[in-house]
């Protein structure tokens, strides 16, 4: 199949949809996005990135968008409620060994670089446009707005949440379960005031994460925003299944940790405001697509699963990420679009299963009581006194190697929806138990009939490394091969454009400027004082900072077709105004060029439409000065026109009361230039008055 002929239609712009349309708009395929919400954005709660999620914002350079709001901690460490360190984690060298990072990121700016890649790589994203119904024939599906608008699309992805619209016209009789009575709190505050309010928290909260786990729940505390937030997230048993968010009594919610390490309890004390979050489980099914396969699900639509091993987003962003390896099979022409279909279900339904299990095991270790806590904290001692040994005030000892801790879960489960089909899965955590389930147990969905009790078995040697590596999906290991270490962000049809090249010289040019001049950035940060205020032409041919060898907050500049100057032209009278009268500078240039197109557009008769208006001054400076125009060649006469024009701009400017004032109180002077875009030399054209006139239309402008 052609890219031309195929359009994949998203219905949803969440986490996972946009990852989908980045892959598939990477695959070569025409995408439009259709997002309910009228402005494209997430909540601000922090959520965690593994391996699995890291490698795809590398990949495709998001990481570089959202900067140092991505945060990679230094400590994952676990405590009992009473402060017993239970584990600790190093993730820099988990990460080494993984090949990809462990970052932590508010999900507003996780969000913001994916929208933002989504529109680099040519997605067509619709904000306000709500999917209300679909028809899906063998060769097509079209779709319906709430506002009646219809698309056609080859492919229909609903990425549309935990209530999706797809799956339930698909699908009416699945829906998500609260399948156990957790339920999530989470807040986020500002470093600063936790510090001011409960100021031994700085022992505590250094570039690190903490849990906090405790009979009946547990505490995550993690840094974000570029380190100046805190986030919290919360979760623990109710008294009742949490089925839609409840608002939360404080007292309720403070009682629930009231005997806990007292500088977590006062931390969460400044939490004023929270709510109960359910987590809501899709139980599993054969299949989440339409007949024609042409309609598919991805993320929390098909799979929403408890928050324990933070795997819900990174499991809507890697179906995505499956979607354009397969999609992109489809354009190359190896496979029809049914069979992409169905390799994505026979791959991904039964991974995604283990997951949603793994997170109902792990919160389940998490919160576990009495005995069980008991047991599970005894698993990880030796190795947990191994770390205090080594550790001076909690800290490693400088030249030491960081020991690993991992919890690993081995489930060998058969899926019910595929009998006979066995899948072993790991997962990372901070504890230090190895969990065995027999293979007999979870033959069904475990979260409602799970009973057998578990095992914990100290791990001492294991690889971390194969552990987070079976995180990731083979499949995404291997896809897109060409493009794993390039910089560059392809445009849709597959060639590197002007606007991605440009971009992509940003960095460069910020870390040789940077190196020239390692403060400048930091001073430009707080504010400008440039000392010249430049009137030039928009041609691309004129960039003033790169022709007078200057650096940015060196000139405050202004620009438009042909460098015009006109004392009824809003635009630049306010620039000259907040130029003289609040940066002070002390120029003022006008600047004209060889080549100009303006020029030669005035000094043609063809109607050009709305430029023509802009354009008046000239014609009329042409007019003005007809007889001597027409004794020119043609050369001579464009030249002479650009002069005219920045002289009649300087007149504009001597007539400005604004410049007026400056240059009689402060020494404003200002000049009129001439650029020969051929050579690159300027120049000065005489501009200067005699003192007299000068003296004269001041007085004038005074009195009358
Ligand atoms: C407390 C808590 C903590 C969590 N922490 C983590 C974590 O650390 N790591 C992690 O990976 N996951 C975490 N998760 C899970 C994660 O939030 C979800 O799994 C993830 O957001 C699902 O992404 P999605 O794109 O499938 O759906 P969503 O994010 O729900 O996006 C769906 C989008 O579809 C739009 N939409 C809905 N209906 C329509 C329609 N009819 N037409 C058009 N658009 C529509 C919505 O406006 C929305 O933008 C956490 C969850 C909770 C509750």
């Amino acid at each position: 199949m052609s890219p031309e002929k195929l359009h994949v239609g998203v219905c949803g712009g969440g986490l996972g949809g946009l990852t989908a349309a980045i892959a598939i708009a990477r695959a070569g395929a025409k995408v439009t996005l259709l997002e309910a919400a009228r402005e494209l954005g997430e909540i601000g709660a922090g959520i965690q990135v593994f391996s699995n999620v890291s490698r795809l914002l590398i990949r495709w350079g998001v990481d570089k968008i959202i900067g140092d709001n991505l945060i990679a901690v230094d400590e994952i460490n676990t405590w009992g409620a009473d402060n017993e360190l239970i584990a600790r984690f190093d993730p820099k060298l988990g990460a080494k060994q993984a090949g990809f990072p462990h970052w932590l990121v508010r999900r507003d700016h996780l969000h913001a670089g994916l929208v933002e890649s989504a529109r680099r790589h040519g997605v067509n994203l619709i904000v306000g446009s709500r999917v209300q119904d679909f028809q899906h024939t063998k060769e097509s599906v079209k779709v319906t707005t709430v506002h009646g608008v219809e698309h056609n699309f080859d492919l229909l992805i609903g990425s549309d949440g935990i209530k999706s619209t797809i799956r339930r016209t698909l699908f009416p009789e699945w829906t998500p379960q609260a399948a156990s009575t957790v339920a999530a709190f989470r807040g986020i505050l500002p470093y600063d005031e936790v510090f001011r309010k409960v100021p031994e928290a700085r022992q505590l909260l250094r570039n690190t994460m903490d849990a906090w786990i405790g009979p009946n729940g547990y505490v995550l505390l993690y840094p974000l925003s570029a380190g100046t937030e805190l986030n919290v997230v919360t979760l623990f048993q109710m008294d009742h299944i949490v089925k839609t968010p409840e608002d939360m009594d404080l007292n309720e919610f403070r009682k629930l940790y009231k005997d806990w390490n007292p500088t977590a309890r006062k931390i969460l004390e400044m939490v004023n405001y929270t709510q109960k979050w359910p987590l809501l489980v899709l139980p599993p099914k054969k299949t989440w697509s339409n007949e024609h396969r042409n309609v598919v699900l991805l993320g929390d639509a098909a799979h929403c699963m408890q928050n324990h091993m933070a795997q819900g987003a990174a499991t809507a962003m890697e179906d995505g990420a499956f979607l354009g390896t397969v999609i992109g099979e489809v354009i190359r022409g190896t496979i029809e679009l049914f069979e992409a279909i169905e390799i994505y279900e026979r791959r991904r339904i039964p991974r995604v299963w283990v997951k949603q299990q793994a997170s109902f095991v792990s919160g389940t270790i998490n919160m576990a009581t009495g005995d069980e806590a008991a047991r599970r904290n005894r698993a990880s001692a030796p190795e947990t006194r191994q770390v205090l040994s080594q550790t001076r005030n909690l800290g490693y000892k400088s030249g030491q190697p960081k020991p690993q801790f991992i919890r690993q879960l081995q489930l060998r489960v058969s899926h019910p929806c595929r009998s006979g089909r066995s899948l072993e899965s790991s997962g990372i955590s901070r504890s230090t138990t190895l969990l065995r389930l027999p293979s007999s147990t979870p033959t069904s969905f475990i979260p409602l009939n799970f009973s057998q009790p578990f095992k914990y078995i100290p791990i001492r040697h294991c690889s971390s490394k194969s552990a987070t590596r079976k995180l990731d999906d083979p499949l995404l290991e291997v896809s897109e091969p060409q493009r794993e270490d390039s910089d560059e962000m392809p445009s849709a049809n597959g060639n590197t454009d002007a606007y991605t090249k440009a971009f992509n010289n940003n960095s460069a040019w910020r870390r040789s400027l940077a190196e020239t001049d390692p403060e400048l950035f930091e001073s430009l940060g707080k504010g400008q004082s440039p000392q010249i205020l430049w009137i030039g032409c928009a041609d691309s041919r004129c960039p003033e900072t790169t022709i007078l060898g200057l650096k940015p907050g060196e000139i405050f500049c202004h620009r438009n077709i042909a460098n015009i100057l006109v004392n009824t032209d809003i635009n630049s009278l306010s620039v000259i105004q907040f130029a003289v009268q609040y940066l002070k500078v002390k120029h003022i240039i006008i600047c004209g060029h060889t080549s100009c197109g303006g020029i030669a557009a005035a000094l043609d008769n063809k109607k050009l439409g709305l430029i023509d208006t802009w354009l008046m001054p000239l014609r009329a400076i042409r007019q003005q000065n007809l007889e001597l125009l027409q004794s020119l060649d043609e050369k001579e006469r464009a030249l002479k026109l650009v002069e005219l024009n920045v002289r009649a701009g300087i007149s504009t400017l001597l007539q400005n009361p604004v410049v007026i004032d400056a240059m009689s109180e402060s020494g404003l002077q200002v000049h009129g230039l001439i650029y020969n875009v051929g050579t690159g030399e300027l120049r000065e054209l005489d501009v200067g008055e005699g003192h007299e006139v000068v003296r004269s239309r001041i007085t004038a402008f005074k009195t009358g």
